[in-house]
């Protein structure tokens, strides 16, 4: 039968146990054991460890190497992770319990971090525990609280200069969208060449929004499309006010040249964002293969 030192242990030992993890404690020192496919965790948070502790203490599990096998030892911050390796099964629940008495003697002989020390501020009298990403620790609600307040304030601040950063770039967007469609709409009489401005309209677009420090997302196309239109439709106005055509006299003959010109431009700037369209399609689908 397969060893589950796993179970064995935290039953024993009266874990609070929930699937695959377990929570208990030893003295003061609250341990956190995970079971995962091919490994084990010992979890055990050393809030007041000194950086001299740490450096010693890894050194002498290192030292016992041959004592406890395929066990990999290293911090987290000031949290003692011990990785034990199971390729094939679970070890057995001996080697196990020597490998956890090797940690804790060792932790307790040189009084590492005791007593219940708060994860947030390091302070003696921290009584109540709390889990964060399923390993267990001391904490003081005032510290918790505080330490919540500052992480929703940090958020805040970014969600705000998302939102500034995101309108910067469309601004940029237009602002180029608008050199280029006043040119054409200066030059539009002469048919295909001035044309050009509204194909590119999109490509200098794209600069003033890097140029404003736009962010780069998804939306990027459809900020830039949105304001290429804006400028068109305000130009195509402004060319039919200044050349005097009558709204119902928009395709009669004499207003035959006006109409292509604008027709040259809608088509131009059709274009110039159909290419644009694909160019972006293609170069986030080559980001999604990476
Ligand atoms: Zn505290």
């Amino acid at each position: 039968m397969a060893h589950n030192s796993y179970y064995e242990f935290v039953t024993k030992n009266n874990y609070e146990i929930n699937k695959n993890v377990a929570y208990g404690k030893v003295d003061d020192y609250l341990i956190t054991i995970y079971q995962d496919v091919r490994f084990k965790l010992i979890i055990i948070p050393l809030p007041k460890i000194t950086d001299d502790q740490k450096k010693q203490l890894v050194s002498y599990l290192k030292s016992q190497k041959k004592e406890m096998p395929r066990t990999y030892v290293y911090f987290d911050n000031r949290v003692l992770v011990v990785k034990i390796k199971e390729p094939f099964t679970q070890i057995p629940l001996e080697q196990f319990e020597k490998t956890f008495d090797i940690i804790m003697g060792y932790i307790k002989d040189n009084h590492i971090s005791s007593g219940k020390p708060c994860i947030f501020c390091g302070n003696e009298g921290a009584h109540e525990t709390i889990k964060i990403t399923n390993i267990e620790y001391y904490y003081h609600r005032n510290c918790y609280d505080k330490a919540i307040k500052e992480i929703e304030a940090e958020q805040e601040k970014l969600a705000q200069e998302e939102v500034k950063q995101n309108y910067n770039g469309f601004i940029g967007a237009l602002v180029g969208s608008i050199l280029f469609g006043v040119l054409w709409a200066i030059f539009y009489e002469k048919g295909l060449i001035p044309a050009l401005f509204m194909f590119f309209l999109p490509t200098i677009s794209l600069r003033f929004h890097q140029a404003f420090k736009g962010k780069f997302t998804k939306n990027l196309v459809n900020e830039i499309i949105l304001a290429n239109f804006i400028v068109l439709f305000i130009v195509i106005i402004v060319i039919i006010i200044r050349a005097k055509i009558n709204l119902a006299e928009m395709f009669t003959k004499e207003n035959q040249v006006v109409m292509t010109n604008i027709f040259i431009g809608i088509t131009a700037t059709l274009l110039g964002n159909l290419l644009l369209r694909n160019r972006f399609k293609r170069y986030m689908q080559e980001d999604i293969k990476e």
